[in-house]
């Protein structure tokens, strides 16, 4: 079927000699894979639509299963800071895996489409990226067939913090209930609140937000638990980023111990 559509470039990977599989989350068809002959061929007309974590209207030939063609294609947001900063764009490398697990191939998902569009542009925009992230994982649940209990205490409803998490009543515990489960994450206080924050507002709303390293850190093993526990998948860009989040701590280690005002 000829169509006019437009879609998110996931990933994009050499297939025989000059050719190309590009996955794209469309909007109208959910994710697709298409093949791009000549992919790397100088005279590629479509060169900077098939760039990954772009956004673009696209021409082309949809077909319900297998694979799908591209005819014509123009740039509708490119997205800069996220193809020129390495940090940015391995989070967004991330969130395109993350989004592309969560997703059954030729099912449109509008909700999860904005979701992803937002938080690129949150990338993009100089959010924090750990707060992005974090972002996504929360509303990406349901696509992975979770609903936790945000809001109030799962017990009682009360909303006075400080809460912690508890995997197993799958939501918030208020501090009255804490004896409720032995296994709660005692996550940090300043933490919770954030996810908690995170999991009920739109993300225009949490732009201005600055988190210090340690509360970073605690919404990572929150987020971390939750998806081991829920979720349970691993992805290479994860794996990543956690590598990069430790050579950023051992750097600002050593510039700290080299400071000439912290000589003994
Ligand atoms: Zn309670």
């Amino acid at each position: 079927m000829h169509a006019r559509f437009t879609g998110i470039v996931l990933f994009v990977r050499p297939h025989r000699e000059n050719d190309g599989l590009v996955k794209i989350f469309t909007q109208e068809y959910g994710t697709k894979m298409f093949f791009v002959r000549g992919l790397n061929r100088p005279n590629n007309l479509l060169k900077s639509q098939l760039l990954p974590l772009t956004e673009n209207d696209y021409v082309g030939i949809i077909n319900d299963e297998g694979l799908s063609f591209l005819n014509e294609g123009i740039t509708r947001t490119f997205f800069h800071q996220v193809q020129l900063d390495i940090v940015r764009q391995a989070f967004g490398v991330y969130f395109s895996q993350l989004v592309d697990a969560s997703l059954e191939d030729n099912l449109p998902n509008p909700a999860v489409y904005e979701l992803l569009t937002r938080c690129l542009q949150a990338l993009e925009s100089g959010v924090q990226p750990e707060i992005v992230t974090a972002f996504l994982e929360i509303h990406l649940l349901p696509a992975f067939g979770t609903g936790l209990y945000w809001g109030s205490c799962v017990i009682c409803q009360s909303t006075l913090e400080p809460y912690d998490m508890s995997i197993r009543k799958m939501g918030l515990l208020c501090s009255r209930h804490f004896s409720q489960d032995e296994f709660r994450l005692r996550i940090h206080p300043r933490a919770m609140h954030v996810v908690n924050l995170l999991a009920q507002v739109s993300i225009e709303q949490i732009e201005s937000i600055q988190l210090k390293p340690e509360t970073l850190e605690e919404v990572r093993r929150l987020m971390d638990e939750i998806y081991q526990e829920f979720v349970g998948i691993r992805l290479k860009s994860r794996h990543y980023l956690d590598q990069l989040a430790k050579m950023e701590v051992s750097i600002a280690g050593i510039s700290w111990k080299k400071s000439p005002e912290n000589k003994d």
